[in-house]
């Protein structure tokens, strides 16, 4: 197999409807951080995820999550309630307010949030600070839909305001309504490996025109209206550029296709490793018909799952009595390039081994694949395990370090074919020992 194949890579449209609106934004000199290919772009968004919300489209999914705490009301010496097991992009905006992020653990079923350990966490923040975290961000790690029932439930009961971070569940539903139009805001990320890409882009989903309008203050240098430019607020140059607007513009006219080939990975992946022993695919919560008022909700026709995943990574878990050809040289050899790459810089790690790491039966499975052409990676290390967040309040139960010793993710997305899925399962049961 010659082609390499990576995690989820970016995939334009067969049509070329990205460059069509590139194009356009040339021929007429939109070539500036606003244009008619962002508002065309945020007006795809908004019908996309419905319920009448307003989207502001944005630099990165990162500054989205920034935004959102900005206008939460987030200032230095605050709390704010955070799933742990996340990418660093959920947290991070809350240290850059000074203000401190409180990591709450996951359940079992789907990875996220842990609903009773939320109400544990704010119950005691609330003894031993006497004030109320400023908003809760859950997470849809891999796409999987969060418990937004029980969340919005106990959210609502304390009014503290959700942020949804939806950027790896752009599309995915709960009792078919959109992820991110749930909360009060929704973070949506278009990085180059993402859902969709805007090369690198994100999307905030405000809850009505008011919220809307401060957020694309906030976006461009919060300027008031004279003559010249006066500011009475601190802003951000967070708008989403017109050429990227292009990109995904395009993208959206194939973003359901890119969501029903990411469900048909992973079923095909459900499919082909089901009777590898010691080894689990990961699946939404199964056999959930949503109801509403007794009867099942239909959406398009379909009954509507209560959870429905747009299963953007696939992800199993290994068995820690499985055994994995080369083993035994896990971890012998320190590594020497960042997870993704962060643009060819590099710090050389002290060590092969830190002192929480995926089991090595893990990292011996990410190696054989690595040799035969795959890109793999272990499931994201939950942020109260980070050595930078060492000093963070958490509200943990084990769940996530315990998926984190055994998880691992797949490729996904458009660029997968079904051969590659047999062939990445064969060299899944290659590399197992017996
Ligand atoms: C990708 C991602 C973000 C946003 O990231 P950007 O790269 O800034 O667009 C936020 N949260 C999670 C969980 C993510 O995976």
């Amino acid at each position: 197999m010659a082609k390499r194949i990576y995690l989820c890579l970016a995939h334009m449209s067969e049509t070329g409807m990205e460059q069509k609106y590139i194009q356009e934004a040339f021929d007429t000199n939109w070539v500036v951080p606003l244009g008619p290919n962002v508002n065309g772009f945020e007006q795809d968004l908004e019908s996309f995820v419905g319920q009448d919300k307003r989207v502001v489209a944005l630099s990165s999914g990162t500054s989205a999550v920034h935004l959102a705490l900005i206008a939460c009301g987030v200032v230095p010496g605050d709390e704010v309630i955070v799933q742990s097991f996340t990418f660093c992009a959920s947290s991070h905006p809350i240290t850059y307010l000074g203000a401190t992020p409180v990591f709450v653990d996951s359940e079992e079923e789907t990875w996220n949030m842990d609903p009773d350990l939320l109400e544990v966490a704010i119950k005691d923040r609330i003894a031993k600070t006497g004030k109320k975290p400023k908003a809760i961000v859950p997470v849809a790690l891999y796409g999987m839909p969060y418990q937004i029932d029980r969340i919005m439930e106990i959210a609502d009961r304390y009014e503290i305001p959700v942020i949804e971070d939806a950027a790896e569940g752009f599309g995915s539903k709960f009792k078919g309504q959109v992820l991110g139009t749930f909360g009060k805001y929704g973070v949506l990320s278009f990085n180059g490996n993402k859902m969709i890409t805007t090369s690198g882009g994100g999307a905030l989903i405000t809850p009505d025109q008011d919220s809307w309008r401060e957020i694309m203050m906030y976006a461009t240098q919060y300027r008031e209206s004279y003559p010249y430019y006066q500011h009475e607020k601190i802003g951000y140059n967070y708008r989403m550029s017109n050429i990227c607007a292009g990109i995904g513009r395009g993208q959206m006219t194939v973003v359901n296709d890119h969501i029903a080939h990411h469900k048909h990975v992973q079923k095909l992946y459900e499919e082909l490793l089901a009777d590898t022993k010691g080894i689990t695919v990961h699946s939404q919560p199964k056999g959930q018909c949503s109801m509403v008022n007794g009867q099942c909700s239909m959406v398009n026709g379909q009954c509507s799952m209560v959870f429905d995943s747009n299963y953007w990574l696939c992800t199993i878990t290994l068995d820690p009595e499985l055994k994995i050809k080369g083993q035994e040289n896990a971890y012998k050899t320190v590594v020497t390039g960042a997870v993704g790459g962060a643009a060819g810089v590099i710090h050389v790690a002290d060590s092969a081994t830190t002192d929480c790491q995926p089991n090595e039966n893990v990292e011996a499975l990410r190696v054989y694949m690595d040799k035969a052409g795959i890109e793999a990676r272990p499931v994201w290390k939950p942020m109260h395990k980070q050595p930078v967040y060492k000093q963070a309040p958490a509200y943990v139960n084990g769940v996530s370090e315990a998926i984190f010793k055994v998880g691992m993710c797949l490729p996904a997305g458009p660029y997968v074919t079904d051969e590659d899925v047999k062939y990445i399962v064969d060299t899944i049961k290659d590399a197992i020992v017996g």
